[in-house]
């Protein structure tokens, strides 16, 4: 770094990184620049004033989080129905929090969060847990392609053999989880591995005539008979790849996410499992997301429609 550059941090022109704190919070510099992010994105057309009925001009009510129609008055309020409503925190501690989330690759835990946002422990839990929500991607385009699918277990001590497949009453939460080779991942938890729990999420996230691999587990017979290319990896004869046929992409997920569960999380209950598997999978799918990846979880901040 040159001394010219001294007081007036910047990025290494070779470095990874893609957005920096510095640039966060040059572009988030207190409440009011959220907030005008979140109308001019909340609001791409404009605030519609139902009492005027058009697109009007609308004044933010200083010291408030409502915004006024200037010809009569009607008053909109943007937070209501995002995840920043009711809430006590500021907007700035709010993107904060967005941005720490989103440029980790490993997560950050609820105590981290409280440590450099200066919140309770409570109000970092309760972020944490706002923000994950946003990132939940049911509808997407099914994968396709060429498909690796594989079980893991989640939570509780490791005991046996690491290759084996926990019995009935481990306490162990199944993950079932599909990989697009160079692609998205989708991770569900599952109550057991049986085909009646995988087969409705391969139906749903998968596209028939896909080619799927998998490692020789019996649950994974049927999906010849379902539309689907299937072939195994052996690795009960310590076969891991065969050609172009292995399951590498989804392992390297696992290993990820177990890492991150692992080392961040520390145990993670069975009930915020799936909120913990969606952000991991939220991170790996838009890895590469031109935008970066504090606008990716930004954009989806959404407005709850009122009557749902
Ligand atoms: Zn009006």
């Amino acid at each position: 770094m040159s001394k010219s550059y001294r007081n007036d941090p910047q990025r290494a022109r070779n470095s990874q990184s893609r957005y920096t704190f510095y640039e966060f919070d040059g572009d988030f510099p207190d409440d009011a620049a959220c907030m005008d992010w979140l109308v001019s994105y909340l609001y791409p057309d404009g605030i519609h004033c139902p009492k005027c009925e058009r697109v009007t001009k609308h004044h933010r009510v200083k010291s408030r989080t409502c915004y006024e129609c200037q010809y009569c008055g009607h008053q909109e309020y943007p937070l209501v129905g995002t995840i920043f409503e009711n809430s006590s925190t500021s907007l700035k501690l709010w993107f904060h929090a967005i941005f720490l989330m989103s440029q980790t690759r490993c997560g950050i835990s609820a105590k981290q969060l409280e440590r450099e946002l200066g919140v309770t422990y409570k109000t970092a839990w309760r972020m944490a847990k706002k923000i994950r929500s946003l990132l939940q991607e049911d509808d997407d385009e099914p994968l396709s392609g060429t498909v690796e699918m594989d079980e893991t277990y989640m939570g509780g001590k490791r005991k046996g053999t690491p290759k084996g497949r926990p019995g009935k009453d481990s306490h162990k939460t199944p993950v079932f989880g599909m990989a697009e080779r160079k692609g998205r991942v989708v991770a569900k938890a599952v109550p057991n591995a049986s085909q009646a729990a995988i087969f409705p999420h391969v139906k749903k996230k998968v596209m028939p005539k896909s080619m799927v691999y998998t490692d020789e587990y019996g649950v994974y017979t049927p999906l010849q008979h379902m539309g689907y290319e299937h072939k195994r990896v052996h690795h009960k004869e310590d076969v891991y790849v065969a050609g172009d046929v292995h399951t590498n992409t989804i392992e390297g997920f696992w290993s990820l996410l177990k890492r991150g569960i692992g080392g961040v999380y520390h145990s993670v209950s069975s009930k915020h499992l799936q909120g913990y598997l969606d952000e991991y999978s939220f991170r790996y799918n838009h890895r590469d997301d031109p935008g970066g990846m504090f606008s990716a979880f930004l954009n989806r901040v959404e407005k709850a429609d009122p009557a749902s």
